[in-house]
């Protein structure tokens, strides 16, 4: 699903430039559940952002569902962001001007899909995560956890292969982020493949398999920690 080599991200900076990730190489098959931990400026959102084609890398390859991503332009990389990629963030990132339906209706919106079929879709997401009697409340009348779950379902409406998760659990309680949790696990049982960025022990200790990283390398792949039928994903497809 993804596969990277060698690669190396630099931010621009006023005098020189930051090195940020400094050769990653990294395989993540499809159907895993992974987590990535590492302490605070070691490149964690960096690298999702770049799995996630919201940012480029300087040097090295990325491979997505066998699809090369580099240089892409804007078109493309939105073009592959809506065919592959779900996201989910610390802060929810929903419209408190739209409900909860619309919130998850919003990317079959941009695909033009008719508002019909995008708010029956949009009913069967909430209902998945648990949310159907909430479809006409605002974000703003709604927990951290239910919050989360509308961006879940918002994220999952357009059937992405990949769902990527920075922080999702970040601005939540003990009982939030089980809930949060528990979905995460049903998507993967279902066979998506699922990476979540945490700080936190008890979210990674629920993921097959922690990456860590440390100042822009990974410590450890966590492939030591898994064993065969660990790796044999649901739906295995090479890439
Ligand atoms: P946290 O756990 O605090 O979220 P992180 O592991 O996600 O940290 P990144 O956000 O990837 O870390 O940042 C890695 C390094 O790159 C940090 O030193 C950060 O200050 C720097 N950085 C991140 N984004 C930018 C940017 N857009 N421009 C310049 N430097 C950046
Ligand atoms: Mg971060």
């Amino acid at each position: 699903m993804i596969q990277l080599q060698n690669i190396h991200k630099y931010y621009a900076m006023a005098q020189n430039r930051l090195h940020v990730l400094k050769g990653i190489d990294l395989h993540i098959r499809e159907g895993e559940l992974v987590s990535i931990m590492g302490s605070s400026g070691s490149g964690k959102s960096t690298l999702l952002n770049i799995l996630g084609i919201l940012d480029d890398f300087d040097t090295g390859s990325y491979t997505l569902a066998g699809t090369p991503i580099k240089n892409l332009s804007q078109a493309k990389a939105a073009y592959y962001r809506n065919k592959f990629l779900g996201f989910v963030f610390q802060s929810f990132n929903l419209l408190s001007f739209k409900n909860a339906m619309e919130n998850v209706a919003l990317p079959l919106y941009y695909q033009k899909v008719g508002r019909k079929e995008r708010n029956k879709l949009a009913l069967e997401y909430l209902d998945r995560v648990g949310l159907k009697d909430w479809a006409e409340h605002s974000p703003n009348e709604m927990s951290g956890g239910q919050r989360q779950r509308v961006a879940i379902a918002r994220a999952l409406i357009s059937q992405p292969k990949l769902i990527l998760a920075d922080e999702p659990t970040g601005a939540l309680d003990t009982t939030t982020t089980h809930e949060v949790m528990e979905i995460f696990k049903e998507v993967h049982q279902q066979g998506m493949t699922v990476v979540i960025v945490t700080h936190e022990n008890d979210i990674a200790e629920q993921t097959q398999r922690v990456i860590r990283l440390k100042d822009g390398l990974i410590l450890d792949d966590g492939l030591g920690q898994t064993s065969e039928d660990f790796l044999t994903p649901v739906a295995y497809t090479q890439a």
